[in-house]
């Protein structure tokens, strides 16, 4: 793919100005009320997920959003249905909300290692047939139709990494020592069913890439570019929304100068 900018130098200034149209557009989304904005982040280990987040979103104010990671599902979130722990944090209207993995694991990781499926106790054992999956995906879609409807925009990025490239950055995170703490041994052991993942992955976004909530695939051995990429598909979709600072009527602008008035009467 070509990208983006011509240097590193570029792709910084690029992603400054980036950052400042966000930083911008956030408060309309916040003050006009109607819409918010999540932003889903999948994709295999080390494929630039937390960077992409980092610094797509540094520009904006902590107080009009919210970034959650999901991990593996703790007992009580395993006791409800796939969607719940999810739909607990989503963002309120005027909000951006950022997952770092989602429900969309139910379809990928719990796809390659069916096992998982035992703790969620599901009525009969139909995981074993061809419509389970595709079932799983229905619902996904059924549910984001319902957060469309009901003002919730939903951008999609699968951060699609080559295992070429997987592989410099596990070996970076094991050579650099500032980088240790982020190497995790399960990183390996999935690496080794990168075909299965691949396949999951396929079938997942094949089914889910509606036209309400498509899928934006983002290649993503070059960082730089795949930040520049989200960070421009971002800001479309907010300029999208056509957002502007509420009005006020004629009459409370009257209203407006009247409390003026008694709160400052000599000035
Ligand atoms: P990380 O994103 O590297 O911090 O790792 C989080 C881990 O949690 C990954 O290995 C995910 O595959 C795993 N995980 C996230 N959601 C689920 C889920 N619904 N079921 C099973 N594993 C999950
Ligand atoms: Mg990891």
């Amino acid at each position: 793919v070509r990208p983006h900018y011509k240097s590193g130098k570029d792709a910084r200034e690029k992603l400054a100005a980036d950052v400042d149209d966000l930083r911008e557009l956030q408060p309309r989304l916040y003050a006009s009320g109607t819409w918010a904005l999540l932003l889903i982040f999948q994709g295999m280990d080390t494929s630039g997920k937390d960077g992409a987040i980092s610094h797509v979103l540094s520009g904006l104010n902590p107080e009009g959003c919210e970034a959650y990671s999901f991990k593996v599902p703790s007992a009580e979130e395993s006791a409800h249905d796939f969607l719940w722990r999810t739909t607990c944090r989503l963002p309120a209207r005027g909000r951006i909300g950022v997952f770092n993995r989602s429900y969309y694991e139910e379809v990928v990781v719990v796809r390659v290692h069916p096992h998982l499926l035992e703790r969620q106790r599901l009525p009969g054992s139909e995981e074993n047939s061809p419509h389970f999956w595709r079932h799983r995906c229905r619902s996904i879609n059924d549910f984001e139709r319902h957060l469309r409807h009901n003002g919730t925009r939903v951008l999609k990025f699968f951060l699609h990494l080559s295992k070429h490239e997987q592989r410099r950055r596990l070996v970076a995170r094991i050579d650099d020592p500032d980088k240790n703490w982020k190497f995790e041994d399960g990183d390996v052991r999935e690496r080794r069913r990168w075909r299965d993942y691949a396949a999951a992955y396929e079938q997942c976004l094949g089914h889910t890439s509606t036209r309400h909530a498509p899928w934006h695939i983002i290649p993503a051995d070059d960082k730089l570019n795949a930040r520049l990429i989200i960070a421009r598909t971002v800001i479309e979709t907010l300029r999208s929304l056509k957002l502007a600072m509420p009005k006020v009527s004629r009459a409370r602008r009257g209203e407006l100068r009247d409390i003026r008035r008694k709160l400052a009467p000599k000035s």
